[in-house]
C-alpha cells in the first residue's frame, strides 16, 4: 500500500499550501466513510461509497490528522514510545482509512469524477505529508524517544519501527540546521525540474525517430508485425505506408523476424542513441548535472554517495553488497553469452554469411536459435490453462502449504461487480482475512497486475484487525462458448500476485506504518511462482479444459528447456545496465563528468562484450532518474532470493510442512517489522546464495 501512496505522490508531485482549507468539514453521516462499515468482515462499503463522499471524508481525515500530530507536538509529557512513536502510528485514522479506499479503486474502478478527485486530492495530500516530515517539533520529540531508547524497554518490534521512523526523517532533512534545509530544498527542487526534462526528452527522442518500410521490406515479418506496421506508418500520417518506431514493441519484433541486416542496424543505431544526438533533446549534460546533485545532497545529509543514501532502509544496505552479487553474477555470465555468440555465428557460416556478428543482429539469429532448440507455442499451452484450474490449483498450494483454505463468501460489498471474495482461514479454521480477485480487463482499470490492500493487520487495544487484500488482473476474456484460458505468463502472474496476498494476509504486525524493505518486497512473490511450473504441481492442475486430460509430458519439459533461452543475454544486458547504475552513483563528487566516455570505459573496464550493448545506456536510461536510482539492481537481487528460497522446498520436500512453517514465521508474519536479512538468516539459517539462480539459469557450468 505503501508503494501506492508513493507512485500517487511522485505521478503528481506538486506541493501546494494548505492553508486555503481552514473550513471546518462537517461529519455528514449519510457519508459511509463517516460511521461504522457494518459490513461482514467490516469490508469497506463498496456499494454505499459514491464519488461525492471523498473529499468531504478526506477533509475531514485531514484536519483530524493535523489535530493528532499537534497532540504529539504540544504535549506536555517527556517523550515516550506510546505517547509519541505510537499516537504518530495512529495519528490520521479516517485519512488513512480513505486513502486505502480511493487508492484500490482508482486504480481497478475509476471513473471521470474520480479521476477529478485524484487530480485534486493529490497535491493536498502530498503537501500534507511535507506537512508532517518537515514539522520541526514532531521530529524533535521522535528523536528525543529516540535518543533516550534505552530508557523505554522497548521490544524488538518497537525499536525497529522506532529506528525506522527516525532514519526517514533524517533522509529528509529533519536533523539539518535551517540552511542546510534550505540547501536542501533548493537541491530538490533543480533535481525535479531536471528529471522530468530528462524523461521528457526521452519521450521525445522516441517519438522522432520514424524508418518507413517500402513493401520489399516486409519479408519475414509475421502477420501481426507487418499490421502493427501500418497502424505506426499510419499514425506517423503516412496510411498505406509501414513504419518502425524506437517503441520497445515496436522496434523489437522487427529485430527479431526481418532478414534485413542495414535497417536492423539503422533502427538499432537510432535506439541506442536517444537522448544522445547534441540537439534541443540531448541528456548528456542533463544526466551529468543530475548525478553532481545528488552527490551534493547526499553529502549535505551525512551519507558518503547517492547510493550510501538510498541504500540504508533497504535489506542490501550498503552499495559493496550490490556490487558483490552483480560482479559474481557477471562473471558466471559473460562466458555464457560468448557461447550464445558462437552458437549464432555458426548459424551465420551455415547459412553462408560472411560478416561479423553486431549487437543489431543478436534477435534476429537468437529467435533461429530458439526454434531450433526450445520451441514452445504458447496456444498449444493455452487448453491446459484454464482460469478456474489455475486458480484452483494455486489454492491447493497454499492449502498443501500452509493449511490454510479459501471459502467463497456471498453477501459481501464487492469493489466491482466482477470481483470473487474469498474468506481465507487458518488450518484451525479461525479467520485470517478477506481476499478478493479481479481478473478481467475493462475500460475503468489499469493495465497490469497488482495486489492491494483495503486493510493491513494491525492491533488495537490487544485485539487483531485481520487484513482486506485485493488481487487485481487483466487476463485473456473468456469468448463465446469457451472457458478462459490463459497463457503460461498470466498463470505466472496469478501465482505472482497470490505471493504478495499471502505476505499481507499472514502479517502480524501491532503497527499501520511497516517498513518493508524495498529490495525485498519481490520475495514472497517471486517465490510462489516456481510452484506454478513444478511438473508435480502442474499435473494437479494443468488439465485439458475439456477432455481433463493432464498436461503431456513433453509438454512439461518444453516450458522447462525453454527457461534456459538466451541467459547469457539476458542476464548480460541487464546487469551492465545495474552495474552502471550502481557505478554512477557512487561517484563521490561527479562534477561535469563526460557521460559518453564515462560509459564506454566503464564497460570496457568490466568486459562488456562487443556484441551486447546495455539494456539501457545513459541518456535513455530512464529508470535511474526515476524511481530506480541505485535501484536498478534489486530485479536481480530479489531473484537471488526467491531462487534460494525455493531451494529450500527442493531440498526438503516441495509441501514440507517445517520448512513452510518456517518461512510463514521467520518472513511471511514479520515482514516490515524486522530486519530483512534477519529475517531470511532465521528462515534459510544462512545468508542468500548465488547458486541457486545459476543453476536455474543455466548459468553454473
Ligand atoms: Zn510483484
Amino acid at each position: 500500500m505503501k508503494n501506492l501512496i508513493n507512485m500517487l505522490l511522485t505521478v503528481l508531485s506538486v506541493s501546494i499550501c494548505l492553508s486555503g482549507c481552514t473550513k471546518k468539514a462537517g461529519k455528514d453521516l449519510s457519508n459511509p466513510f463517516f460511521s461504522e462499515y457494518n459490513t461482514p468482515f467490516n469490508v469497506p462499503p463498496f456499494e454505499k461509497i459514491m464519488a461525492k463522499h471523498y473529499m468531504p471524508a478526506f477533509e475531514k481525515g485531514i484536519e483530524e490528522g493535523r489535530d493528532d500530530i499537534a497532540k504529539i507536538v504540544t504535549g506536555k509529557d517527556i517523550p515516550t514510545f506510546e505517547n509519541t512513536i505510537e499516537a504518530y502510528d495512529r495519528a490520521g485514522e479516517l485519512l488513512n482509512r480513505v486513502m486505502m479506499v480511493f487508492l484500490a479503486q482508482t486504480s481497478s474502478n475509476t471513473n471521470d469524477s474520480l479521476q477529478a478527485i485524484q487530480i485534486e486530492l493529490s497535491p493536498r495530500y502530498a503537501g500534507f505529508m511535507d506537512e508532517i516530515m518537515l514539522n520541526a517539533g514532531l521530529f524533535q520529540k521522535i528523536k528525543s524517544v529516540y535518543d533516550n531508547q534505552a530508557e523505554f524497554d522497548l521490544t524488538p518490534e518497537q525499536k525497529f519501527s522506532l529506528d525506522n521512523l527516525y532514519k526517514k526523517f533524517v533522509r529528509s532533512g529533519a536533523n539539518l540546521k535551517k540552511s542546510d534545509q534550505d540547501s536542501l530544498k533548493v537541491l530538490n527542487q533543480k533535481l525535479s525540474v531536471l528529471t522530468v526534462k530528462f524523461g521528457q526528452n526521452v519521450l521525445a527522442e522516441t517519438n522522432n525517430f520514424v524508418m518507413f518500410l517500402d513493401k520489399n521490406d516486409l519479408r519475414g515479418l509475421p502477420e501481426s508485425v507487418i499490421s502493427a506496421a501500418a497502424q505506426s506508418a499510419k499514425d506517423a500520417g503516412k496510411e498505406g505506408s509501414w513504419a518502425i518506431t524506437t517503441q520497445r514493441p515496436s522496434i523489437f519484433p522487427f529485430m527479431t523476424y526481418s532478414p534485413d541486416r542495414k535497417l536492423r542496424s539503422e533502427i538499432f543505431n537510432a535506439y541506442i542513441n536517444r537522448g544522445n544526438n547534441g540537439n534541443e533533446n540531448d541528456n548528456n549534460r542533463i544526466l551529468a548535472e543530475i548525478l553532481s546533485l545528488r552527490a551534493e545532497r547526499a553529502r549535505l545529509l551525512g551519507y558518503k554517495t547517492h547510493a550510501h543514501l538510498v541504500l540504508e532502509p533497504r535489506m542490501a544496505k550498503v552499495p559493496e553488497n550490490v556490487f558483490n552479487l552483480l560482479n559474481n553474477l557477471w562473471g558466471k555470465s559473460i562466458p555464457v553469452a560468448k557461447s550464445e555468440v558462437a552458437e549464432m555465428q555458426k548459424i551465420i557460416s551455415r547459412e553462408g554469411g560472411k560478416f561479423k556478428f553486431e549487437p543489431s543482429d543478436w534477435w534476429y539469429y537468437a529467435e533461429k536459435l530458439r526454434k531450433q532448440k526450445y520451441d514452445l507455442d504458447d496456444n498449444e499451452l493455452r487448453p491446459y490453462f484454464k482460469l478456474e484450474n489455475v486458480r484452483d490449483g494455486l489454492f491447493t498450494v497454499a492449502t498443501k502449504l500452509f493449511g490454510i483454505t479459501f471459502t467463497p463468501i456471498t453477501n459481501i460489498p464487492l469493489p466491482h461487480p466482477d470481483a470473487q471474495p474469498f474468506e481465507v482461514k487458518d488450518a484451525d479454521g479461525s479467520h485470517l482475512g478477506v481476499l478478493y480477485m479481479d481478473f478481467y480487463p475493462r475500460e475503468s482499470k489499469q493495465q497490469g497486475a497488482w495486489c492491494v490492500t483495503y486493510r493491513n493487520h494491525h492491533i488495537v487495544d490487544g485485539e487483531s484487525i485481520s487484513p482486506v487484500v485485493t488481487t487485481v488482473f487483466n487476463f485473456t476474456s473468456p469468448v463465446a462458448g469457451q472457458p478462459a484460458l490463459i497463457s503460461l505468463d498470466e498463470a505466472l502472474t496469478l501465482f505472482h500476485e497470490m505471493g504478495h496476498a499471502l505476505d499481507a494476509l499472514f502479517n502480524k504486525s501491532t503497527y499501520n506504518n511497516t517498513y518493508i524493505a524495498w529490495d525485498f518486497v519481490e520475495l514472497p512473490s517471486q517465490l510462489m511462482e516456481h510452484w506454478a511450473l513444478e511438473p508435480l504441481v502442474l499435473n494437479m492442475y494443468a488439465k485439458q479444459y475439456l477432455t481433463n486430460e493432464p498436461i503431456p509430458a513433453d509438454l512439461v519439459q518444453k516450458i522447462k528447456n525453454s527457461g534456459y533461452f538466451n541467459q547469457g543475454f539476458d542476464n548480460v544486458e541487464v546487469l551492465a545496465a545495474s552495474l552502471l547504475d550502481m557505478s554512477y552513483h557512487t561517484l563521490e563528487s561527479p562534477v561535469n563528468i563526460d557521460i559518453q566516455s564515462f560509459e564506454k570505459e566503464y564497460f570496457k573496464k568490466i568486459g562488456l562484450i562487443p556484441q551486447i550493448v546495455s539494456r539501457y545506456r545513459s541518456t535513455y536510461f530512464t529508470h535511474i532518474t526515476g524511481e530506480y536510482d541505485a535501484g536498478y539492481y534489486s530485479y536481480t537481487w530479489a531473484a537471488v532470493l526467491d531462487n534460494d528460497a525455493f531451494e529450500a522446498f527442493r531440498e526438503k520436500g516441495l509441501f514440507d510442512q517445517e520448512t513452510a512453517g518456517l518461512y510463514r514465521k521467520s518472513i511471511l508474519e514479520k515482514n516490515g517489522t524486522m530486519d530483512a536479512m534477519q529475517m531470511y538468516v532465521n528462515f534459510r539459517g544462512r545468508e542468500p546464495v548465488i547458486e541457486p539462480l545459476l543453476r536455474n539459469r543455466g548459468l553454473m557450468k
